[in-house]
C-alpha cells in the first residue's frame, strides 16, 4: 500500500485496501488553544500520527480526522476564553461520528477504531458510536473507542513524570502533549516558549459563565518545562505496541 491514510488514497486504492477487512481508524480531537508554544490542532494531530503508526503496524487505514470537537472546559482545556478555541455542540459531534461510521460501513468497513485526543469528547463519541450501531444493524460491525493517554502505564508515567503525574485534566498543553508533539511534529513546537506556570487552581466543580481566573494566563494548565522529544518517543512506542495488541485482541482474537 502506498499510504495508510484514506484521504491520500485514490478510490481504487481504497477499494482494494478494504478487501482485507482492515481496521479503519477515525482520529478525533479539537481545535483549541494549547498554550503559547503548541499549535491549536494538537488534539487531532496527535491521534492522526498515532493512528498512522498503529495502522502501519496492524495493516489498518486512517480515515480523515474529525478536527472539531466538544467545547473547551476551563478545568481541562482552558475554557472558551482563548481566541481559536472553537468547539461544537456535543450533539453535533455525536452526529458527525454517527454519520462517518454509517458511511464507512456502507462501503464494507466492519472494524472501526475511534482514536480520540480531546478529553471532553468522550461521551459524545460514545453516543455517536451507539447511534451508529443501532442504525447499521446486524452486519457484524465492531467498534473500539479509546483516548490515547489511557494506554500510558504506571511504569511509563513514572518515566515521564519523575515528580508525579498531575492527572490528565491538568495535563493540557503540558508535558504529555508537548513531548508527543516534539516527537511526532518537531517543527510545530515553539520550544523557546515552553510555559513554566503553576498548576491551575480551579475547584472541583464547574460554573457558568466560566471564570477566567481559574485558568493560568498561558493556557497550559500545569508547567510544560520538562517536556522532551525523548519522552514523546517513549510514549509513542508504548502506543504503537499496546494499541496494536488491543486491536489484535478485539478485532482478530479468538473471541472476536
Ligand atoms: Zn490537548
Amino acid at each position: 500500500m502506498r499510504t495508510v491514510v484514506m484521504s491520500e488514497m485514490t478510490w481504487p486504492e481504497y477499494e482494494q485496501a478494504l478487501k482485507d477487512n482492515p481496521v479503519v481508524f477515525i482520529p478525533t480531537g479539537a481545535v483549541e488553544q494549547h498554550g503559547p508554544h503548541l499549535p491549536m490542532g494538537v488534539d487531532y494531530m496527535l491521534p492522526m500520527a498515532i493512528a498512522r503508526d498503529v495502522a502501519e503496524n496492524v495493516g489498518g487505514i486512517v480515515a480523515a480526522p474529525v478536527t472539531y470537537g466538544y467545547k473547551s472546559m476551563p478545568r481541562s482545556g482552558g475554557g472558551p476564553f482563548f481566541p481559536g478555541s472553537t468547539g461544537v455542540d456535543g450533539h453535533t459531534l455525536s452526529m458527525v461520528v454517527r454519520d462517518i461510521i454509517r458511511e464507512l460501513v456502507r462501503h464494507g468497513v466492519r472494524r472501526i477504531c475511534v482514536l480520540d485526543g480531546n478529553y471532553e469528547n468522550l461521551w459524545f463519541l460514545n453516543e455517536g458510536i451507539d447511534l451508529a450501531m443501532r442504525e447499521v444493524g446486524d452486519k457484524g460491525v465492531r467498534v473500539m473507542c479509546l483516548q490515547h493517554w489511557e494506554f500510558l502505564t504506571e511504569e511509563t508515567l513514572n518515566k515521564i513524570f519523575p515528580d508525579g503525574y498531575p492527572g490528565i485534566e491538568l495535563e493540557h498543553a503540558a508535558v504529555l502533549e508537548t513531548s508527543l508533539m516534539q516527537h511526532y511534529y518537531p517543527d510545530t513546537v515553539l520550544n523557546d516558549l515552553l510555559p513554566d506556570n503553576k498548576p491551575a487552581g480551579a475547584p472541583c466543580y464547574d460554573v457558568w459563565p466560566a471564570r477566567r481566573e481559574w485558568v493560568p494566563a498561558e493556557g497550559s494548565l500545569v508547567s510544560a518545562a520538562a517536556a522532551t522529544a525523548e519522552k514523546g518517543a517513549v510514549m509513542a512506542q508504548q502506543y504503537r505496541e499496546d494499541m496494536s495488541a488491543a486491536i489484535e485482541k478485539e478485532f482478530y482474537g479468538s473471541d472476536s
